[in-house]
């Protein structure tokens, strides 16, 4: 992972040519199976993610669980029902404001719902996946997260909650380009 990574201004790794742009196929056949090992007695029903790095992996993670995945969309779309959850989702990285959906037919109240996602930063997605999983008054089976930047402190959205929080790479610190891991 080091030498495939980029560190912008101590913030940001990009990570474009395993995870979010080119995509290694058999990492992320690995990715899924490990999210599996951790979380297979959890009674997952359906697997939840954000446009649109998160999507590739939710994939992978769901073949091996035999769920539908389900991710909440950025754009609002014509096409899309009426009936929606929404959540607002701030995005660093974009610095942009998202007003995230998801049409009510696919998050039921008997849902236990997986979260995946690539990074966990400040924690926005997260909460914003976590407010509309709540909304639906379904259950909250886990959150997967690939590479964890610790020290923007993300997982306090869980906020003492008791939900297994899974991060496959922990980065403790970005220090002057350098990726100190945790
Ligand atoms: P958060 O909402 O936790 O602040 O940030 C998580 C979201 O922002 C993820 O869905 C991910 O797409 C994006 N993100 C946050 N930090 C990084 C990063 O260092 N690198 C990349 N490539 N994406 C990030």
């Amino acid at each position: 992972m080091l030498k495939n990574a980029q560190v912008i201004d101590d913030r940001v790794v990009k990570v474009d040519s395993f995870l979010n742009h080119q995509i290694d196929i058999e990492l992320f056949n690995e990715i899924g199976k490990e999210f599996h090992r951790r979380f297979k007695n959890n009674g997952v029903t359906k697997i939840f993610t954000i446009e649109s790095s998160g999507i590739a992996i939710a994939c992978v993670t769901a073949q091996n669980f035999n769920v539908p995945v389900v991710f909440a969309k950025k754009q609002e779309a014509s096409n899309m029902d009426e009936a929606v959850y929404t959540s607002e989702v701030y995005s660093f990285t974009k610095d942009k404001t998202y007003n995230v959906r998801v049409s009510k037919q696919f998050l039921k109240c008997d849902d236990r719902v997986l979260i995946i996602d690539d990074f966990l930063a400040n924690g926005n997605a997260l909460n914003g996946l976590l407010e509309i999983i709540e909304k639906a008054g379904a259950q909250v089976a886990g959150v997967g997260i690939v590479i964890e930047k610790l020290f923007q402190g993300g997982r306090k959205v869980l906020n003492g909650r008791d939900i297994q929080l899974e991060s496959l790479v922990i980065i403790k610190e970005l220090d002057n380009g350098e990726i100190i891991f945790g």
